[in-house]
C-alpha cells in the first residue's frame, strides 16, 4: 500500500453531530424559528434538507440556493413566508457558526501523522468548497493535507463514485489503484466507488449500518478510525 485516501464528512470529523448542535442552536435563537418546537422543528428542516439534495448534487441550482429553497420550504409548511434575503442572512450565519464549532480532534491528527510517515495521503469529498476548505483549516487538517492533495467535488466538478474523481488523486501520487486504500463512512462513495476502480477499502461504519448487498468486499468493516491500522500494509 502506497497511498491513502480520506473521505471528509463524517470519516474525519463527525459531521452529522456538528450539524444537529448547530443547526437545532439557530433555529433555539432565531427570532423566527425560535417560536417553533425545536426538536419538531429540526425533524422537519431535516426531512426537507435530505428531499431537496439532488437539487444541488445533480447541479440543478448552486448550493447557497438549495440552503435558501430547504429553510424557505419548512418554514412555509409551518405558515410562515422567510423572504431570499431573510434566507440569506441565516444562512451566512449558518456558515461561520459551523465553522466555528469545529476544532482540531487530536487522536484523529495522531493517527495521521502516524501514517503520513509511512504512506502519501489525499482527500475526496463530495461537497460545497466553501464549506470543504474552512473545514480542512478548522479541523487542522491543512498541514497534512496541502490544497493539491484534496480533490472537493464541486471544484473539481466530478463526485464520488464517478471513477474520475479517484482517477485524479491516483494520476497526481501516480500510485496504481491496487497500491491504494479508500477509507470511509459511505457504502457507495467511499468503497463501492473505489472496489469498482481496483482500490482497496475501509468501510467506517460508525452506527453498525448493515452493508447492502455486493459482490465486492471492503478490506475491513470498522467502527473507529484508528481501527484501520492491523490492515496496512
Ligand atoms: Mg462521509
Amino acid at each position: 500500500m502506497k497511498l491513502i485516501l480520506f473521505d471528509l464528512d463524517d470519516t474525519l470529523f463527525d459531521f452529522s453531530s456538528t450539524w444537529n448542535v448547530v443547526m437545532k442552536k439557530m433555529f433555539a435563537e432565531h427570532e423566527v424559528t425560535k417560536e417553533y418546537d425545536n426538536e419538531v422543528f429540526f425533524t422537519a428542516f431535516q426531512k426537507k434538507s435530505d428531499e431537496l439534495y439532488y437539487l444541488y448534487e445533480q447541479r440543478i441550482c448552486t448550493v447557497e440556493a438549495y440552503r435558501n429553497r430547504r429553510l424557505i420550504e419548512t418554514l412555509a409548511d409551518h405558515q410562515y413566508t422567510m423572504s431570499e434575503d431573510e434566507a440569506d442572512a441565516f444562512n451566512l450565519q449558518y456558515i461561520q457558526q459551523y465553522a466555528n464549532s469545529l476544532a482540531p480532534d487530536s487522536h484523529v491528527l495522531e493517527l495521521l501523522m502516524k501514517l503520513k510517515e509511512r504512506y502519501k495521503l489525499g482527500i475526496i469529498t463530495n461537497g460545497p468548497h466553501d464549506m470543504q476548505e474552512g473545514k480542512i483549516m478548522r479541523l487542522g487538517l491543512k498541514e497534512l493535507f496541502p490544497p493539491e492533495q484534496v480533490w472537493i467535488s464541486n471544484v473539481v466538478g466530478i463526485a464520488k463514485p464517478d471513477p474520475r474523481i479517484y482517477q485524479l488523486a491516483l494520476d497526481y501520487f501516480n500510485v496504481l489503484p491496487e497500491d491504494t486504500l479508500f477509507v470511509g463512512d459511505n457504502w457507495e462513495a467511499d468503497v463501492a466507488g473505489p472496489l469498482q476502480i481496483g482500490m482497496k477499502a475501509v468501510w467506517l461504519n460508525k452506527y453498525g449500518k448493515t452493508a447492502p448487498a455486493s459482490d465486492k468486499k471492503p478490506l475491513a468493516i470498522v467502527s473507529q478510525l484508528h481501527e484501520l491500522i492491523p490492515y496496512l500494509n
